[in-house]
């Protein structure tokens, strides 16, 4: 997404850009996404939930987010709900098909299976797709299963190091949704999500309650937490009560219903607690990394003369909590295509 916001904003200030996509199809995982572009509604709740970000960046972002939304729908993005559904965040649902589309028809020139021999803007959408750079940098027990599109392995990252560029704070952080522990599908990426931690007892293949806490709203506490236990998988354990839950719309009992690894208590490894219905065996699937390039307020790559970046190549957004991948890269995708313009 960061790729084509920049590109499309730089054909409007007068420029001829370049987007080199290496994939088979333009969009990367904005095409697959939710697509749910959104902002914390209250300031002091993004610095709390993300407490360890970089509050420059942070600021901007929600500063600029409202404005890069009415710019994607006076680009004629066509938009779903203007309303997230959750009482704490701002922001609106796409469609990805057509975001993805109007966008591209904005960019101009899009050249799909290439890559750029030298870019200036870095947009790859981070290293989640390279199990070494997952296993150097994120440290799970095990491989994560994508939850991702295949080709953002890291190539930004790369670029930037080679170019003398700092990272940022978050390096072992990651968003992902854990999903049942089984192969999974494009098409699974959303069905298939298991997102009642929260009402679950959740144990780690040793019959141990590992999480401490309150799951926060988003579970990407849990989702990481789980990826650091033996075999980076858990399980859920549901009783009558949180079979009765829903989240965000979603029944409990029907994303359980489509968990390939769900079983009998009484298969569990351990012994089940008392009141245990039914147990989901999951494991996380990476979406995509949190750290990355650092960054300044417009999009330099500090440490890399004359390099931006946007999207997930850049890190120390989000850190420590959860915040919009997709308001990320439109906002730096953005201001990138600004700054290289005004250099
Ligand atoms: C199932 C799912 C649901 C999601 N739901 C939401 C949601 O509702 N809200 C939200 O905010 N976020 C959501 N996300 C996350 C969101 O999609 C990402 O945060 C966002 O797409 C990141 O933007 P980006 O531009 O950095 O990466 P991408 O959109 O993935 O774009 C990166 C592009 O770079 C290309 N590329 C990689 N390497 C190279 C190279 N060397 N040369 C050229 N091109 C290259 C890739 O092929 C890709 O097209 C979801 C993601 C998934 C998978």
């Amino acid at each position: 997404m960061a790729g084509l916001c920049a590109a499309a904003h730089a054909r409007e200030l007068g420029a001829a850009p370049v987007v080199f996509e290496k994939g088979t199809r333009p969009g990367g995982s904005m095409l697959l996404s939710s697509c749910v572009i959104w902002r914390f509604r209250e300031w002091d709740d993004f610095r709390a939930e993300c407490a360890t970000g970089d509050e420059r960046l942070q600021r901007v972002l929600w500063e600029r987010l409202d404005e890069g939304i009415a710019w994607l729908e006076a680009l004629g993005a066509p938009v779903l709900e203007h309303e997230t559904g959750n009482p704490r965040t701002v922001g609106k649902r796409f469609d990805p098909l057509g975001l993805t589309d109007t966008l591209v028809r904005a960019a101009g020139d899009v050249r799909l299976g290439e890559g750029a021999s030298e870019a200036v803007i870095l947009a790859t959408g981070g290293f989640q797709g390279d199990a070494g750079l997952v296993a150097e940098h994120v440290r799970p027990a095990a491989p994560l299963r994508l939850r991702a599109n295949p080709w953002s392995r890291g190539d930004g990252l790369r670029v930037g190091l080679a170019a003398g560029a700092e990272l940022s704070a978050g390096m072992s952080e990651f968003y992902g949704r854990n999903m049942p522990d089984a192969e999974f599908s494009e098409d699974e990426f959303v069905p298939r999500v298991q997102l009642y931690g929260r009402y679950a007892r959740v144990f780690n293949e040793e019959g141990e309650e590992f999480f401490e806490g309150d799951v926060s709203w988003s579970e990407n506490d849990l989702v990481q937490a789980t990826a650091r236990q033996p075999g980076a998988r858990a399980w859920y354990v549901l009783d009558d009560w949180a079979l009765e839950q829903s989240v965000r719309g979603w029944k409990v009992e029907e994303m359980v219903a489509a968990a390939p690894t769900r079983l009998e208590p009484s298969q569990l490894p351990f012994s089940a607690p008392a009141g245990a219905r039914v147990a989901v065996r999951v494991s996380p699937g990476i979406t995509h990394t949190i750290g990355g390039l650092r960054i300044d307020e417009k999009a330099h790559v500090v440490g890399a003369d004359g390099l931006f970046a946007a999207g997930a190549d850049v890190g120390g957004i989000s850190t420590g909590g959860y915040a919009s991948g997709l308001a990320a890269a439109l906002v730096f995708g953005r201001i990138a295509a600004e700054s290289v313009l005004s250099s």
